[in-house]
């Protein structure tokens, strides 16, 4: 019997009707033979409902531990409600919550990671012959015991990890797209849906903005050879496969272009230019859980310099309140920050055989206009920064240049 793991995100499971549907597809796939698995999200947008009802209570602050406690309860009304629709179906079906079905995390509230499994009962029941609902986005804390998230979209990570360690056959992640496409296609009309994908290449358009699948569930594919599938909840076409590198068929240079509005840039100005100073600012930074993105060094003068840094958005507070003591104790001259940019980035396989793709990136950025304030490149990836106003102009320029779309359209110029 083939094990098959099943993620339903949000949108799927957004309403009565739409948990209905998901209980169908969930019937037939358990009674085509498989021991079936469903990680379920939250009905649409409980978990930002749920955020928001926190900061109006608690401030901008709330205590972790309770945030998430609060948090987890969106996942665990889809678990039963979607159990209860297949026993209406006449589908035994058992539903748990992520401590239940042994997702074992360190004790990071709010941003989790998942340092084991222990599927035990999970096992048990599907041996029973029971459909298995497993509430995303949560665990528990080997070392506090306390309930934890796994982070924004953590429901992915959820089904890749259960995947693995069920060693199952495929683990399908159903979303409200057809899978990945060569570039957001709300900015982008003519953005082709990928076949294929490589864990690289997935893992870097993810990191970079790209919202279909969260870094650590690609991680967690990568590691333990999870085949995913990204496909639609609301038809039944073929969507995208994320697997190894030999998995592609076609040989495109570059898969796509990623990006992401959710990070501000911070500069730290005149910074004495000696050695440990870099090393104190981003141990400090790190000790916080500011998780700091691109950076970038000036050439000192006058034996001072300047970093610049990406950082996410909403950890800009946090940042200058362990910068401006620190700027005290070093003599540093101030910092800035710059809340409205963007990052694009390129990302392909064939770039590290490919020479010229970064300058063909940059030029059609100057010929329609769009100022670079910072780069920063993998083996396989090339991201600038830009003013957060181009963001559109930007991916809509390096997705024509480099014939990406499907269409007619593709191509033409800015
Ligand atoms: N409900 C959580 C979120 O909105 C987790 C998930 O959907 O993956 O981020
Ligand atoms: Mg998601």
């Amino acid at each position: 019997m083939a094990i098959v793991v099943q993620k339903y995100g949000g949108t799927s499971v957004g309403d009565v009707d739409r948990m209905k549907r998901v209980a169908d597809r969930v019937s037939r796939t358990h009674r085509d033979g498989n021991q079936t698995v469903v990680v379920v999200s939250a009905m649409g947008k409980t978990t930002d409902d749920l955020v928001s009802m926190a900061a109006d209570i608690g401030g901008e602050q709330p205590p972790q531990r309770e945030l998430d406690i609060l948090l987890t309860s969106g996942e665990r009304i889809s678990m039963a409600l979607l159990a209860m629709a297949l026993h209406e179906r006449g589908v035994q079906a058992k539903s748990f919550t992520g401590s239940q079905a042994g997702i074992i995390t360190d004790a990071v509230h709010g941003k989790a990671r998942i340092v084991d499994i222990t599927p035990g009962r999970v096992q048990e029941a599907l041996d029973g012959g029971y459909v298995v609902i497993v509430a995303g986005f949560q665990g528990v804390s080997q070392d506090t015991k306390d309930i934890t998230t796994l982070g924004r979209g953590g429901s992915d990570t959820t089904a890749v990890a259960l995947a693995a360690a069920l060693d199952a056959d495929v683990c399908e992640i159903y979303t409200d797209v057809d899978g990945v496409f060569t570039a957001d296609p709300r900015i982008v009309p003519t953005a082709r849906k990928l076949d294929v994908v490589s864990y690289e290449e997935m893992l870097e358009l993810a990191a970079q903005g790209a919202k279909v699948l969260q870094v650590r569930s690609v991680e967690f594919g990568r590691n333990h050879g999870v085949r995913i599938h990204v496909r639609s909840s609301f038809s039944y076409t073929t969507g995208t496969w994320v697997g190894p590198e030999e998995d592609k068929v076609e040989d495109a240079i570059i898969s796509g272009v990623a990006h992401d509005t959710s990070e501000a840039k911070l500069t730290i100005l005149g910074l004495p230019d000696r050695p440990g100073v870099a090393a104190r600012v981003f141990t400090e930074l790190a000790d916080a859980n500011v998780n700091v993105d691109m950076i970038v060094q000036n050439v000192s003068a006058d034996g001072r310099t300047d970093i610049s840094f990406t950082l996410p958005r909403g950890d800009t507070a946090k940042a200058q309140a362990i910068l401006e003591p620190l700027l005290d104790d070093v003599d540093g001259a101030g910092v800035l920050v710059d809340p409205d940019v963007a990052k694009v980035s390129l990302v392909g396989a064939g770039m590290k055989t490919n020479p010229g793709i970064a300058a063909k990136m940059f030029s059609a950025l100057s010929a329609a206009d769009v100022n670079i304030e910072m780069i920063s490149t993998s083996t396989i990836r090339v991201s600038v920064v830009v003013a957060k106003d181009d963001v559109e102009t930007a991916v809509q320029a390096v997705h024509a240049v480099f014939g990406l779309g499907d269409d007619a359209d593709e191509g033409r110029s800015h």
